[in-house]
């Protein structure tokens, strides 16, 4: 694997893979790879010849009291999976200069209202931080594919908007969501939780696969919400959403919704806040 650490570096290094036919798909990622990050390099090995992740911790995403600086940073087991991998290219930036202009004029993506909605409503400017940062990586990269993960629903709806509107020969890939064994939703900060709190945590999956069932035995949406929000506490996980909605996020009022639908949920443990969501 090419390892590259600066922007001109990437730049030669995409040229000289330019010269190889086939299709490059990015896997852009924060790194602390974990299996769900392996499953989206899996993904675009399957529907590409080249491939390219990039790890980059972006400051844009996280607010001032969030974990930027604890985020962890494991480069060198990351370096190792990816190799056995065999990713192509693996882009890590020394500081962010290297992926912004050096003018610091940064082009700012805003993502609409939709991005302050469910975790843009606990995380104000999240969204707007992870727009301006893929659509700078796709600029300096200029992918063929790109792969996200099913498990940021919110995030890979709002990017598959900025696509169509400024991409429209990207193609876009959405990766299932990859668990423990205990159904919980891989994730780098299930590293923040003790060994309790992994036990309490994977009562997040069953609280969305509870909803689901009692969706199809017909109880009402009030109802389910309520009920998945006591289980939720009652295992010390307090909900900041716990919500059903259509694919595309817009909310759904009675059981006779036809189409996909999603139930979706933030939770906080300690500090620690984590997303699921389950499609059905
Ligand atoms: P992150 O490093 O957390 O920014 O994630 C990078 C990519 O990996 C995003 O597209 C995530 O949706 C995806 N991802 C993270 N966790 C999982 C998981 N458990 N299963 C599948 N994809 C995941």
């Amino acid at each position: 694997m090419i390892i590259t650490r600066t922007k001109k570096e990437l730049k030669e290094t995409l040229k000289n893979l330019s010269k190889k036919p086939g299709k490059l798909a990015l896997i852009p990622t924060m790194g602390n790879l974990h299996d769900g990050h392996l499953s989206l390099i899996k993904l675009a090995k399957l529907k590409s010849t080249k491939t390219i992740s990039t790890i980059f911790v972006n400051p844009l995403q996280f607010a001032k009291n969030e974990d930027f600086s604890d985020y962890p940073r494991t480069h060198e087991l990351d370096i190792e999976k990816l190799e056995q991998e065999q990713c192509d290219v693996l882009f890590m930036p020394i500081n962010k200069d290297e992926v912004f202009p050096d003018t610091g004029k940064i082009k700012n993506i805003d993502s609409g209202m939709l991005g302050k909605d469910l975790c843009g409503k606990i995380r104000p400017g999240h969204f707007n931080g992870v727009l301006t940062v893929v659509n700078r990586i796709f600029e300096l990269i200029n992918p063929d594919i790109a792969v996200f993960g099913a498990k940021d629903y919110q995030q890979q709806i709002l990017i598959r908007k900025m696509v169509k509107s400024l991409y429209s020969n990207l193609e876009l890939l959405t990766a299932p969501i990859i668990r423990s064994q205990s159904g919980l939703a891989l994730s780098s900060r299930n590293n923040y939780l003790s060994k309790d709190e992994l036990l309490l945590a994977s009562n997040l999956f069953k609280s969305l696969q509870r909803s689901v069932e009692s969706y199809n035995n017909k109880i009402s949406i009030d109802q389910i919400i309520n009920d998945a929000q006591e289980f939720l506490k009652s295992n010390n996980l307090f909900p900041d959403y716990f919500e059903l909605r259509d694919s595309q996020l817009k909310k759904i009022a009675n059981n006779s919704f036809i189409g996909k639908r999603v139930f979706l949920s933030s939770v906080t443990i300690n500090k620690t806040r984590l997303i699921d969501n389950i499609e059905f």
